[in-house]
C-alpha cells in the first residue's frame, strides 16, 4: 500500500512516499517559493535529486505537478496506487489527543485552532484542500505536533497565571515536535531492547526549531516548549525561555509594538542573536574553532539550558534510561552534543568521545559504564505519519 506523508508550509509543501507496512521510502521531494516567481520543484530517488524550476502560484498547482512527476517518472503506474494520505498538522489544541481520519468536522476544529498557530494551521489546511481535490476518493488522515504531549498532567501544562486565562482562551503548554519525540521513544525502547512502557527517556530534538521531552512508559510528562514553540531551550532564531516582562522594557525603549519584540524573540534571538552571525549550527562551529566569543556563547547558552531541562526531567521521572540526541544538531553536530553531556556529569552521566563522532546513524555514544545510555537516534516524522495513515485507515 503507498502513502504519502506531506507537511505544508505558507510557501512550501515536503512529501515522502511510502510502500507500506514495509516503510520503504520511495521517493521524497519538496516544493518552495509556492506563489513566489521562480518557485522550486525537487525529488529525490534513489539518492538523486532532480530540480526544476517552474512558476507554481498555488499549493494546488504544486499537488498536481508533483502527483503528475510520480506518474511520469515510473514511481507509481497510476495514482490509484496512492491509498492514503497523511498531513502534519501543527496544532490539535485540545481537541486532537491522536491522529484523526479527516473530515469536514475535523477541518472545521482545525481551522479554529489556528487561533493558538496563526502562521501553521493555515497553511496545514491550505495543503490539506489541495490533496482533496487532486485526490478526493483517497482517505487523509491529520498527524499533529502537539497530539503527544496531550498525556500532560495539569501540574506540567498549566501556568501560575489567572485561571481564567485557561478557561476562556486555552493558555496552557501544548508542546510541539510530538511525533519527533514520540518516534524517537519508540527507537530507544529498540536499541536498549527493553519494552517502551517500562522506560524512563529524556528526547533532546535540536534542529533549528528545538525542544525536549520527558517520557515515561511511552508517555510525555513534559516537554519544554509551551503555549507557543517560542518557550523552552534557546535554538536557531528563538530565545526560549526569557522574563516575559522583558518584552514591554524593549517595546518602550525601542519604541516597538509588542508583536514586533515577539517577532524578534523568534526570528532574531537564540544562536542568530546572540552570536550576531548566523543562526546555523555550522556556521557557528566555525566561528568557535576560530575563537569568537559571541558564537562560543550562543552554543554554551544552549548547552547549558539543554542541560538544566535535563536535570529537571531527571528528578521529574524518578531517574532515566536515556537520554535521546536527535533532528539536524542532536544527529550531527557531535561538539553539541559534547558540550551538553559534559554538563551531566552530576548525574553519572559518561560520553564516549569516540563515539561521539558518530553522525546520522543510530549509535550508542555512551560508555559503557555510564548510569545513563546516551544516544543517537535520527528522526523520522514522515514514517511516523505514514504510521499512524495505516493505523486509522484500518481501523476505519
Ligand atoms: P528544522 O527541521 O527545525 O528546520 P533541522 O532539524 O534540519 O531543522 O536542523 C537544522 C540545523 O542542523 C542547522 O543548524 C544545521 O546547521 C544543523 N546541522 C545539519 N547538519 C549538520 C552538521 N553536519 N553539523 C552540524 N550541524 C548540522
Amino acid at each position: 500500500m503507498k502513502i504519502i506523508a506531506v507537511n505544508a508550509g505558507s510557501s512550501s509543501l515536503k512529501f515522502k512516499l511510502f510502500d507500506m507496512p514495509e516503510e520503504k521510502k520511495l521517493v521524497s521531494g519538496v516544493v518552495e517559493r509556492i506563489g513566489l516567481k521562480d518557485s522550486i520543484f525537487s525529488m529525490k530517488q534513489n539518492g538523486e535529486t532532480v530540480k526544476e524550476i517552474v512558476n507554481i502560484p498555488n499549493h494546488t498547482v504544486a499537488v498536481n505537478l508533483l502527483l503528475k512527476r510520480l506518474v511520469d517518472k515510473g514511481i507509481v503506474d497510476s495514482l490509484d496506487e496512492i491509498q492514503g494520505v497523511g498531513h502534519r498538522v501543527v496544532h490539535g489544541g485540545e481537541s486532537f489527543k491522536d491522529s484523526v481520519i479527516i473530515d469536514e468536522d475535523v477541518l472545521r476544529e482545525v481551522h479554529r485552532l489556528s487561533d493558538l498557530a496563526p502562521l501553521h494551521n493555515p497553511a496545514n489546511l491550505v495543503g490539506i484542500r489541495a490533496f482533496q481535490k487532486a485526490l478526493p476518493d483517497v482517505p487523509a488522515v491529520a498527524v499533529f505536533d502537539t497530539a503527544f504531549h496531550q498525556t500532560m498532567e495539569p501540574v506540567e501544562y498549566m501556568y501560575s497565571v489567572p485561571y481564567e486565562w485557561y478557561t476562556k482562551y486555552g493558555v496552557r503548554k501544548y508542546g510541539f515536535h510530538g511525533t519527533s519525540h514520540k518516534y524517537v521513544s519508540i527507537r530507544a525502547a529498540a536499541m536498549l531492547e527493553k519494552p517502551l512502557d517500562e522506560l524512563r527517556v529524556i528526547v533532546c530534538h535540536i534542529g533549528n526549531g528545538a525542544s525536549l521531552c520527558a517520557i515515561k512508559d511511552g508517555k510525555s510528562v513534559d516537554t519544554s516548549m509551551g503555549f507557543t514553540p517560542l518557550a523552552g531551550i534557546a535554538m536557531g532564531t528563538r530565545s526560549g525561555d526569557i522574563d516575559p516582562a522583558i518584552v514591554q522594557f524593549i517595546s518602550e525603549k525601542e519604541g516597538k509594538r509588542l508583536d514586533e519584540v515577539i517577532s524578534e524573540l523568534n526570528r532574531k534571538s537564540g544562536y542568530l542573536g546572540l552570536s550576531g552571525l548566523s543562526s546555523d549550527s555550522r556556521d557557528l562551529w566555525e566561528a568557535v574553532e576560530r575563537g569568537d566569543q559571541k558564537s562560543i556563547l550562543a552554543v554554551e547558552k544552549q548547552a547549558k539550558m539543554i542541560a538544566d531541562y535535563i536535570g529537571a526531567y531527571f528528578i521529574q521521572l524518578g531517574g532515566c534510561d536515556a537520554i535521546c540526541f536527535t533532528a539536524g544538531i542532536g544527529e550531527n553536530a557531535s561538539e553539541t552534543r559534547k558540550l551538553i553531556v559534559d554538563r551531566l556529569g552530576a548525574l553519572g552521566v559518561e560520553l564516549d568521545y569516540e563515539k561521539n563522532l558518530s553522525r546520522g546513524k543510530e549509535t550508542v555514544i555512551s560508555k559503557d559504564t555510564s548510569k545513563i545510555k546516551i544516544l543517537l537516534i535520527p528522526t523520522n516524522e514522515e514514517v511516523m505519519i505514514a504510521r499512524d495513515t495505516m493505523r486509522l485507515m484500518n481501523q476505519n
